[in-house]
């Protein structure tokens, strides 16, 4: 078997600077942390101790969140499924409470309890193949996010049924960006870009005044090439594709986006979705949920909200904008057409 899957020292995102030599007092920081490559840059404002601050929630956010490593709240809450509720804090509560909202928005598309699928088919890591059939079904009937058991008064979680896993893999980066975000805010920072594996926040202004730019990736060619461009001051631009993390089997492409309804990667002719808005969490979560929703429910979807584009790129390199995006993105790529 063929095994290939995109590292994440790359980014999904490229961020064009447009500015030649660095200003002097840029700081630029990049660490693994939540699972991928994070990077900082404060181009106005901040020091040393502002970006020491950044990574010290970030890892934090990782050691209290991930599903995939022990020592955390949700590992112990995994741990504890089919027995008690287990107290969290107020940080990892709020974002369990808003990936179960975006479970309701999308009907399940979107599904935080998707643990128990994301394990067996451990995408991204090592060994990973299709599993049998016999498994996928087993797993999928674990996966609900209605029989979430949250006590706002006490902070508990409860799975209440064994072998329940969380996995906030689709949502805390989002969270994260937002954090570092506050510290930027209390720091003061004038101008900063975040990037978490590809989930970016540009922040205030560019320090000659123009506008930023971020590139969105093409889902084809090695990182780096971009399809086109999203321009603005301040802004969250997050996506989710078919190549971040992925195996071949066969000659065909297995993605880490899971169909919460079949058990297998997410097959509806979209290759990737980039929302901009300008909070990270939403970002994060509407990537997954419009993806998993396929174009023409996810774009509804995105109608409905405020604030809110979508960039879908489909299988026939076709792109297609949500209504008020065409302000913000600019097609570059000639390969791919702009669809009604
Ligand atoms: P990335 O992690 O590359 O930024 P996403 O934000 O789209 O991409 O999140 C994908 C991750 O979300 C998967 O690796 C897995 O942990 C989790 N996941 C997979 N399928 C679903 C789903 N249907 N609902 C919620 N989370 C999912
Ligand atoms: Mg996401």
């Amino acid at each position: 078997m063929k095994r290939l899957f995109a590292t994440a020292c790359v980014c999904a995102l490229l961020l064009i600077s447009g500015c030649a030599g660095k200003p002097q007092a840029e700081i630029n920081r990049t660490d693994f942390v939540l699972g991928t490559v994070c990077s900082i840059q404060l181009s106005s404002g901040g020091s040393d101790k502002t970006a020491d601050a950044i990574f010290a929630r970030l890892r934090q956010i990782d050691d209290t969140m991930s599903a995939n490593k022990d020592g955390t709240e949700i590992a112990a809450v995994n741990a504890a499924a089919g027995k008690k509720a287990v107290t969290v804090s107020a940080d990892t509560f709020y974002v369990i409470s808003k990936a179960l909202e975006y479970a309701k928005k999308t009907n399940g598309a979107f599904d935080p309890t998707v643990g128990p699928l994301v394990k067996l088919w451990n995408i991204g890591n090592e060994g990973a193949k299709v599993p049998a059939a016999k498994d996928i079904k087993a797993m999928l009937a674990l996966i609900d996010y209605r029989k979430v058991e949250m006590d706002p008064a006490k902070l508990t979680v409860r799975l209440p049924v064994a072998g329940m896993r969380l996995d906030l893999g689709a949502i805390a980066k989002g969270y994260a960006a937002d954090e570092a975000v506050k510290i930027l805010k209390a720091q003061k920072v004038k101008s900063a870009i975040i990037d978490l594996g590809g989930n970016i926040f540009v922040y205030g202004k560019k320090k000659d005044g123009s506008p930023w730019m971020v590139g969105i990736q093409n889902p084809y060619s090695d990182r780096g090439e971009y399809i086109g461009l999203v321009t603005g001051h301040q802004m969250t631009v997050v996506t989710s594709g078919v190549y971040e993390r992925y195996f071949i089997e066969n000659g065909k492409r297995y993605h880490h986006i899971l169909d919460t309804k079949t058990g297998f990667p997410v097959d509806n002719g979209l290759v990737s979705v980039s929302i901009v808005t300008d909070s990270s969490i939403d970002a994060d979560a509407l990537s997954t949920s419009v993806f998993a929703l396929g174009l023409d429910k996810g774009m509804e979807f995105v109608k409905s909200l405020q604030g809110v584009y979508a960039i879908f790129i489909d299988e026939k390199d076709r792109v297609y904008l949500s209504p008020g995006a065409n302000n913000v993105f600019k097609l570059t790529d000639s390969k791919f057409t702009l669809s009604e």
